[in-house]
């Protein structure tokens, strides 16, 4: 499977704090560290790690963090096509106290200079099976990729987050939408049954439920409902990139039947994932989704 995801690439500066400082006061924290980390980044690594042959078209700034990104996603075994520009690498910090709660700032930096495909980044969307796209690239971008896959034939699987407006015309291009309830809740509008109004776009829609699973939809047909598998989760960071980059991989086949089966990949590789602390360090291997799913 030849998966491409164009998208964001973040470097991760996390922060461990007793509380949450109120406006205008600083506290000290207990520790931090810094990932590697985005959206695309995340979903790029967990389709790698699923066996996909992966592409991974990202936009970093000419610094540290960007040259820490690059090496980092070759070490994961990701071809990566990336463009180096005037811009900072895109960075987001995270405060997490001693509860969970967290408290998160995201410079998009260089992220927001993804626009405006060249004609290798064409040709990349063109010789992939499955482009995974997400909504922290330019919208412009996302629908000119969404455009070039469909008349080259290659299957784009949207994954609508972080919620955001998405024009009708990328909703119908999409072959499959990936969202969480609260993505579906407010794509769809309110009062509506989120999978009837989604799928009225004429894609496949996956829901994805936490720790109850997920629900596949097409149009025209009754949801399917894909259990989750009971685990200890002692972190859900990075479940949803999980999710979708393991979702790509194992996408083969036609109808619903295809769909499900790749949802049941999807949730033990992100039944995994919560078991583990962190995004990028709790993501599987194709062995180790195999291994799990055998013993249940
Ligand atoms: P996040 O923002 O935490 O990365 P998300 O909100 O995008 O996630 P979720 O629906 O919370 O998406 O989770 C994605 C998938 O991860 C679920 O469909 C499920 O398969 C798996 N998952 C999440 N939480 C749990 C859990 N507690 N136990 C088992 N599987 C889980």
């Amino acid at each position: 499977m030849r998966v491409l995801v164009i998208g964001s690439a973040n470097l991760d500066l996390v922060y461990e704090v007793e509380r949450l400082p109120a406006p205008g006061e600083t506290v000290l924290a207990a520790g931090s560290a810094s990932y590697a980390g985005g959206k695309g980044n995340n979903q790029a690594v967990a389709a790698v790690r699923a066996g996909a042959d992966t592409r991974f078209i990202a936009a970093l700034g000419r610094d540290d963090a960007g040259d820490r990104l690059a090496a980092e996603a070759r070490a994961a075994g990701i071809t990566l096509l990336d463009r180096r520009v005037d811009a900072s690498t895109g960075t987001a910090a995270i405060l997490v106290d001693r509860r969970g709660e967290n408290s998160i700032v995201v410079d998009s930096g260089a992220n927001a200079r993804l626009t405006d495909l060249s004609a290798a980044e064409r040709e990349a969307v063109a010789a992939a099976d499955v482009l995974v796209l997400q909504l922290e690239t330019p919208l412009d971008t996302v629908a000119e990729a969404v455009r070039v896959a469909r008349a080259a034939g290659t299957r784009v699987v949207l994954n609508a987050a972080p919620a955001a407006p998405v024009p009708p015309p990328v909703l119908r291009g999409a072959d499959v939408l990936i969202v969480n309830e609260h993505e579906a809740a407010a794509l769809a509008g309110p009062g509506a049954d989120p999978m009837t109004a989604l799928t009225a776009h004429g894609c496949a829609v996956v829901i994805t439920l936490g720790a109850g699973g997920a629900l596949v939809g097409s149009p025209g047909e009754d949801p399917v409902p894909v259990l989750s598998y009971t685990v200890d989760a002692v972190d859900t960071t990075g479940a949803g990139d999980t999710f979708v980059g393991a979702f790509a991989a194992a996408l083969s086949g036609d109808g619903v039947e295809a769909l499900v089966a790749a949802t049941g990949f999807a949730t033990a590789a992100a039944a995994i994932s919560v078991q583990r602390k962190g995004a990028v360090p709790s993501i599987p291997t194709l062995e180790e989704v195999r291994e799990f799913r055998d013993a249940r």
